[in-house]
């Protein structure tokens, strides 16, 4: 027998956890099977009134699921009954306008997760009273969670996640992971498989995991997911005239695009902490008190990508993606 693990998104605002249900079937094996076609209680995750609460679950993406043997994780969109898409369905809507723009655009991002651990009420390494030695010394140093970063790291290079680094971050018990650069579509579903894999593994260690913006108040950093962006054009020789021309783009419609970076993100863009104000938009070359950012690295080669710094942690990556590519791409 294989165990399907069906997750999708659900329709709590921000929505923090991917929520699943496990279907058994008689064989399905690592590669070549096709899932069927499932439904749930649409009721139970916002998504529909108990009178109808019928919802469908459409696999789009099986990954091999590395935390338990003959088992994969089933990442579905979710649909109506009349087979039309369901409103919390962002996914969908990226997909489309993808299919709007042209092919040889070639958009890429990259995700920086940031992610702080719990352990109870508390961050994780925290003590029981009062706060824990200021921060300093904990980014890429002396963390609390290293075990759960290890672990989760190896799972997603086990479900074949283009997981593309890890670090400690600035205060103590938050971490990051990169996912990317790739095409938006695919790095979104696997920036979510690894925030599903995240929750699996905290909850086997007696912890969780939070994608608050800014966990706590004070002089600590919050918790962003930046968001890497480029188009073939950018990544090619002069492509730093379309990187120019994409900020000053962006700046024209930097309120749609907070409308769309996450709740609660104005608890994290301060002005402090590494970041710029929620209300300010602002680009330079390696600020990192900009709403974008140029990496020198792009600056001297004269092409590569930008860093939007705005998307908060608890974003939704296609949302996200979808809003960089109607402003940049169309
Ligand atoms: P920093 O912490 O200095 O901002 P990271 O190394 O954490 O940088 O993250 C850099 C991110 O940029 C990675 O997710 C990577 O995939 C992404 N990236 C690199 N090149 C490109 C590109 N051409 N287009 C989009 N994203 C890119
Ligand atoms: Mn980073
Ligand atoms: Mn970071
Ligand atoms: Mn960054």
């Amino acid at each position: 027998m294989d165990k399907l693990e069906y997750i999708w998104l659900d329709g709590t605002e921000p929505t923090t956890q991917l929520r699943s249900k496990t279907k058994i079937v008689k064989s399905f094996g690592r590669d070549g099977g096709v899932a069927p076609i499932w439904g749930f209680d649409g009721s139970s995750t916002e998504q529909a009134e108990g009178g109808s609460s019928d919802c469908v679950l459409k696999p789009v993406r099986v990954y091999p699921n590395p935390l338990e043997l003959n088992n994969s994780v089933v990442l579905c969109e979710v649909w109506n009954v009349d087979d039309t898409p369901h409103e919390t369905n962002t996914r969908r809507l990226l997909e489309e306008t993808i299919t709007d723009i042209e092919d040889d655009i070639d958009e890429w991002v990259g995700f920086e997760q940031e992610y702080t651990l719990y352990k109870g009420i508390r961050p994780y390494g925290w003590p029981a009273v009062g706060q824990p030695p200021p921060q300093g010394d904990y980014y890429c140093g002396r963390n609390a969670g290293e075990e759960i970063v290890t672990e989760h790291t190896n799972a997603c290079i086990e479900a074949g996640i283009s997981i593309a680094g890890t670090n400690a971050e600035v205060m103590l018990g938050q971490w990051e992971y990169q996912i990317g650069a790739g095409s938006s579509l695919e790095m979104s579903d696997d920036l979510w498989v690894a925030r599903w894999l995240m929750e699996k593994i905290c909850y086997k260690h007696g912890l969780t995991v939070s994608l608050d913006p800014k966990p706590i108040e004070g002089d600590w950093n919050g918790a962003g997911c930046h968001t890497n962006f480029s188009t073939k054009q950018m990544r090619e020789n002069g492509g730093d005239e379309f990187i120019f021309k994409a900020c000053m783009d962006l700046e024209k419609v930097h309120g749609e695009h907070m409308e769309v970076y996450g709740k609660g993100n104005e608890r994290r863009l301060t002005g402090l902490h590494e970041t710029q104000a929620i209300d300010t938009f602002s680009w330079g070359v390696s600020d990192r008190g900009a709403s974008i950012r140029i990496p020198w690295q792009v600056d001297k080669d004269g092409c590569g990508y930008l860093e939007d710094r705005r998307p908060s942690s608890n974003c939704d990556p296609y949302r996200v993606s979808k809003k960089l590519i109607e402003t940049i791409c169309t």
